[in-house]
């Protein structure tokens, strides 16, 4: 039995510590710290070759013509698997972080607008390997970024590709975090990251280069609705 000082001033002890530790818990800046999960293997990476000017391309969201370029067919709650090829958007596209925020999941908002990287060998990946011919599209404003053509299975857990399908709508930018010098890939139409190229890992492939891309960005529409002109009128 304790008596009823003892138990005043117990209280009020704790009552103290539990003051300190909630203040001292509050991180400087309020923030929470992205941790640096898995990445792919910092690879040497001597840049090859020094990158080709992004023309035109001063900074993202710097050059945005008139207002609201008509965000292609992608309104809000539809924002995975189209089975019918999208319209091709405007040259840019930009928008506030808000806005991303409507049209994209929590997921592709990390990545394409954080730079986030998914897991490995995730479901997503999984899907990839199984996809048929197609066309890859960037799920942030639907640009063709790859195809089935150049698709390879480079076993790194992450979609890959040798090369871009429409090299106008990528481009690459020398990416020094993490202390590594990689080259990062990124939509060159909404700026959105993508991934990261790396180049002379010995592939058996055209180029020797391998586009690791972020499969939860890409949108993956299969041959047969894309470009099936010959059958219009044929429901199908
Ligand atoms: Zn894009």
């Amino acid at each position: 039995m304790k008596s009823a000082p003892q138990i005043a001033s117990v209280t009020l002890a704790v009552g103290m510590a539990v003051l300190q530790l909630s203040c001292g818990d509050i991180p400087a800046d309020g923030k929470e710290r992205p941790t640096p999960e898995e990445r792919p293997a910092p690879e040497e990476q001597p840049a090859p070759e020094e990158q080709p000017a992004p023309e035109e391309q001063p900074a993202a969201g710097q050059n945005v013509q008139n207002q609201r370029p008509e965000q292609p067919s992608n309104p809000a709650g539809k924002a995975e698997a189209t089975p019918e090829t999208p319209a091709q958007p405007p040259k840019q596209v930009s928008k506030s972080e808000e806005e991303w925020k409507k049209i994209l999941t929590p997921e592709q908002f990390e990545i394409l607008r954080k730079h986030g990287t998914e897991r490995p060998w995730g479901k997503v990946y999984d899907e990839f390997k199984k996809h048929g011919e197609g066309a890859y599209h960037c799920a942030g404003c639907d640009a063709e970024l790859f195809t089935s053509n150049e698709k390879f299975d480079a076993r790194c857990g992450w979609p890959a590709f040798f090369d871009a399908s429409k090299h106008e709508n990528i481009k690459t930018l020398r990416d020094t975090s993490f202390g590594t010098i990689r080259v990062e890939v990124r939509c060159n139409v909404c700026d959105g990251h993508l991934g990261h190229v790396f180049t002379g890992e010995g592939f058996d492939t055209p180029t020797d280069q391998r586009y690791c891309i972020n499969g939860k960005v890409l949108k993956f529409v299969p041959k047969a609705a894309a470009g099936d002109d010959a059958s219009k009128g044929k429901g199908k």
